[in-house]
């Protein structure tokens, strides 16, 4: 036998550069199911400590890409694009940067993921609209991006099936946190979607993955070194999680939001993000205005003439879904229980934290802790107060939306300090703290 997997285990753990063909056969024998998953989680633990050669995260992605069926969009004549967030709370940029791009000369071949933790998923989401199917095969899909511009679906069981089963493995392993395995997940499956360029949006802060922004920073680069290293346009936004994003946290709640930002009448942080991300999209391939601010103000144009919203509807009703909850957002799914939260003093709000957001949303039943829980697509919370607003004592502040009231009281006990109030008006947060197009050198 001239592969032995334990040899491979131990040179990474000794903090040695593994060859091509020795993450090539591994990634291959876990993902046939002749490399067990104890040796498979021992590799990972190994990552986790020893780090990755940049060289080693290519090879690494491209395996796990391979490990399953890559989309053939050659048929489809448009620059293929596409923009994959690290996840945060109340994004739901997807829904609505996917119809922009379409109108703006962009085909969108979008396979997304769902929920996990307290960050929710863009399926999930799309999957409060009745009838809409996130299961098409890729011949049906691939008829929706070419005929519509853009298309939503989920992994399918032949895209990256290695990650599908690592990912599985590092959840139960404490391997999640690895910047190589984290940069090989989403890539691999960004890269099967055979686009010509991705934007990165990588998030930080409390409701966010990466803490910090440098941590965020140090992702974004490994990304796109291997965006780079794999021929494709590619660039990251390094972008605020403190709070989260727009009024509107769980799956109905954000469709309904979703609607209001396509008819431009959505919250500012959620339209401006929105838009720089499809700009970024614009440009790297070459279908902008030639500036940054002429391609902003002509998609905001499209935001409120409501061409934006009538590609969304093309897609939903392409996908099987329900266009009625468009015209009528109130057919939606709604919680059986509306509780308003009053602001517990006077002045400005100075901060709202996500990650307790996140964590109440989950609680009531919007989000999911293990990846085959299902979620409540009726529960959520709207009218949440941003940053810099004024509050009065006694007036509102959120409004919580639960089908059971144990979960609804644990909810209200997690919100507690969730929105800081002062006595004055702070200066906002930056919503976008970098950018990164290139690496040139190795840091
Ligand atoms: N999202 C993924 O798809 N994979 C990770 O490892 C982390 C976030």
């Amino acid at each position: 036998m001239s592969f032995i997997p334990q040899w491979i285990i131990e040179k990474k753990r000794d903090g040695l550069i593994l060859a091509e063909d020795e993450i090539r056969e591994f990634i291959n024998g876990y993902t046939r199911g002749s490399i067990p998953d104890y040796q498979m989680a021992a590799l990972a633990m190994a990552i986790y400590f020893q780090g990755m050669s940049p060289e080693e995260v290519s090879v690494l992605v491209d395996a796990m890409m391979r490990s399953g069926d890559i989309v053939d969009s050659s048929a489809i004549t448009r620059p293929k694009a596409d923009k994959h967030s690290t996840g945060g709370i109340g994004d739901k940029v997807s829904l609505i940067l996917a119809p922009l791009a379409a109108l703006n000369g962009m085909a969108v071949p979008r396979i997304s993921g769902r929920g996990l933790g307290i960050t929710g998923g863009t399926l999930d989401k799309l999957e409060s609209i009745p009838g809409y199917r996130t299961d098409l095969e890729e011949s049906a899909f691939l008829k929706v991006v070419d005929e519509v511009g853009c298309s939503i679906i989920g992994q399918t069981a032949t895209l990256a099936p290695a990650d599908k089963k690592l990912y599985g493995l590092r959840d139960v392993t404490g391997t999640v946190p690895s910047i190589p395995l984290i940069t090989a997940s989403i890539m691999c499956k960004k890269m099967a979607e055979g686009i010509d360029a991705l934007v990165l949006d990588v998030k930080c802060g409390a409701g966010a993955f990466m803490k910090t922004p440098e941590q965020a920073a140090e992702l974004a680069r490994s990304m796109v070194r291997v965006g780079q290293a794999m021929g494709k346009k590619i660039s990251a936004l390094i972008t605020d999680m403190e709070q989260p994003l727009g009024r509107c946290i769980g799956n109905a709640t954000e469709v309904r939001e979703s609607i209001d930002t396509l008819k431009g009448e959505g919250p500012e942080d959620l339209t401006r993000l929105t838009l720089e991300l499809t700009a970024e999209m614009a440009e790297l391939t070459g279908t902008g205005l030639g500036s940054r601010e002429k391609t902003i103000a002509k998609m905001r144009e499209d935001l409120s003439s409501g061409k934006a919203l009538n590609v969304f509807r093309d897609m939903v009703a392409a996908q099987g879904g329900d266009t009625g909850v468009i015209d009528d957002p109130g057919t939606l799914p709604a919680a059986s229980i509306e509780h308003p939260l009053p602001s517990p003093g006077d002045g400005w709000v100075s901060s709202v934290n996500a990650n307790k957001i996140g964590r109440a949303v989950l609680m009531l039943g919007g989000g999911r802790s293990r990846a085959e829980d299902g979620v409540d697509h009726a529960v959520g919370i709207t009218g949440l107060v941003q940053a810099g607003e004024q509050v009065a004592k006694g007036g509102p502040m959120l409004t919580l939306h639960a089908n059971d009231r144990e979960r609804l009281a644990k909810a209200i006990e997690l919100l507690d300090g969730a929105v800081a109030i002062s006595p004055h008006q702070e200066k906002p947060r930056k919503q976008i703290l970098d950018r990164i197009s290139s690496i040139t050198e190795e840091t």
